[in-house]
């Protein structure tokens, strides 16, 4: 560990948070300014009030994919795709693609994403119908079984990284070019004068600034306060206007089974595709119990950071107005719901529905701390966008980790010039009904 910085009395860019987000901005914006000639990392400070990954960055299961049924998501994703692929070896990320199995009525979504695809370069194959279902997934992992699917979308690209690996690169890339990251420094007030933010204010002192960006992960909700921004936000659908609460939480359900990661090798014994199946059948337990009657969806792939076999289950909703969730990155550490039951009893029940390898495995779920809380937005997309004249706020809306990429494309914003992939995840497409389109996915960000 090494010595706590020292804040500087001026700065002109305040990023706060060194998760994904902070620290993407800071390592591109100083090259922007570099190119630009108007200046260098030593213009930016990074405040956390922790450490680098402290947030869901660290903890993140490190999934990079396309498939998202909204365009401007996957414009967004392709543009980000390219960014891990700038430095893999750095950022320990692992181009091994990316399946999306799913039920009969997301069929007709995921095959226009395949469409899409197409006509963006991102390369992927769609498998129709139940048996090609099955003999496309046997030839990938001869156990596979799973019932309930009957379409495969496998992307070529993307895959997944690790961690805390890719936080350390962005926290070196970004002090090679000079930026400044004060660790262990909390702010705790944004005084808004005369229409901006002057100064960041923090447990450690005062910095007076020029710009802020917010990318406080799950504590963005916090900033927003600070900014005395709007607790509702008010929507248009067909007409009609709904106000919802800018905010609410979800809980992510992830964990890790305790075999070694070599476990979920494919067929010819390399490193398979990340799985993620969208299943419609009933799942049982290994005493035969009925755990789930109806959908339900799993992701996991072999991880040798979490070591073993590492995936998540589909998120629930925090019933809780926002400031009464207790922001702890690791969410509810036991996740004991799924209306009841147990996440690990479920999650292996779905590993071991698909493949055979996985039958009696239950046991050796670990019970680590694991999974965690995202912060999300209205429509569960993000929010990209200034506020208070001179505060850039970035809210993924906890679809993040892969999007590596925005950093890149908000330090061009900072600098002047707009980005068309971002213009779709303004704030004012709530108030003027510019809403990205609805899947039949059970996730809430897809
Ligand atoms: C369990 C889990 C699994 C996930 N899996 C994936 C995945 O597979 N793929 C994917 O794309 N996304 C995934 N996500 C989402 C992704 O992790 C987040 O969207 C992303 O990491 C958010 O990055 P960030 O930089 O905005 O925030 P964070 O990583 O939360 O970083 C914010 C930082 O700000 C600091 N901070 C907060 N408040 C203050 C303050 N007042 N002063 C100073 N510092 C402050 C925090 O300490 C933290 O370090 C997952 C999330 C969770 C919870």
């Amino acid at each position: 560990m090494g010595m706590t910085k020292n804040l500087p009395e001026s700065v002109r860019y305040c990023i706060i948070g060194a998760g994904i987000h902070g620290l993407s901005t800071a390592w591109h914006l100083a090259r922007e300014l570099k190119a630009r000639g108007a200046g260098d990392g030593s213009d930016i400070v990074v405040i956390e009030k922790s450490h680098a990954g402290a947030g869901p960055s660290g903890i993140a299961c490190g999934v990079v994919r396309n498939n998202y049924f909204q365009p401007a998501m996957r414009e967004l994703m392709a543009h980000s795709v390219e960014v891990w692929e700038s430095d893999p070896e750095a950022f320990e990320y692992h181009a091994v693609g990316y399946l999306q199995i799913s039920y009969a009525e997301m069929r007709d979504d995921v095959a226009t994403i395949h469409e899409q695809q197409q006509a963006i370069g991102y390369e992927s194959v769609f498998i129709d119908g139940e048996k090609a279902t099955l003999d496309y997934m046997k030839g990938i992992f001869s156990d596979w079984r799973a019932t309930g699917v009957s379409s495969v979308l496998h992307e070529k690209k993307g895959g997944y990284a690790h961690n805390m690996a890719t936080v350390e690169a962005l926290l070196a890339k970004a002090e090679a070019e000079g930026v400044s990251v004060v660790t262990d420094t909390a702010v705790t007030e944004l005084p808004v004068n005369g229409g901006a933010v002057t100064h960041v204010v923090t447990n450690r002192g005062m910095v007076e600034v020029d710009h802020v960006v917010a990318a406080a992960g799950p504590w963005v909700p916090k900033l927003w306060e600070m900014l005395d921004l709007p607790d509702t936000t008010d929507i248009v659908v067909n007409g009609t206007t709904h106000t919802e609460p800018t905010w609410r939480f979800w809980a992510l359900q992830e964990g890790t089974l305790g075999v070694d990661p070599g476990y979920l090798m494919n067929n010819e014994g390399g490193m398979p595709p990340v799985v993620h199946v969208d299943a419609d059948a009933a799942l049982h337990d290994e005493d035969g119990d009925l755990l789930v009657d109806g959908k339900w969806g799993v992701y996991y792939k072999p991880d040798f950071n979490f070591g073993g076999v590492q995936g998540g289950y589909m998120p629930y909703k925090v019933e809780k107005p926002w400031r009464e969730v207790a922001i702890d990155p690791y969410g509810p550490a036991s996740p004991d719901f799924i209306v009841g039951r147990d996440f690990r009893a479920v999650w292996a029940a779905a590993l071991s529905h698909c493949q055979e390898r996985f039958e009696g495995k239950a046991g050796l779920m670990s019970h680590a701390p694991s999974g965690g809380i995202g912060a999300f937005t209205p429509d569960s997309f993000p929010v990209f966008d200034t506020f208070c004249q001179n505060v850039y706020v970035i809210a993924d809306s906890n679809h993040g980790f892969k999007m590596i990429g925005v950093g890149a494309l908000v330090a061009k914003e900072l600098v002047g010039e707009t980005q068309t992939l971002l213009e779709p995840f303004r704030y004012s497409r709530y108030a003027e009904g510019r809403l990205h389109p609805v899947s039949n996915s059970p996730y809430p960000w897809s």
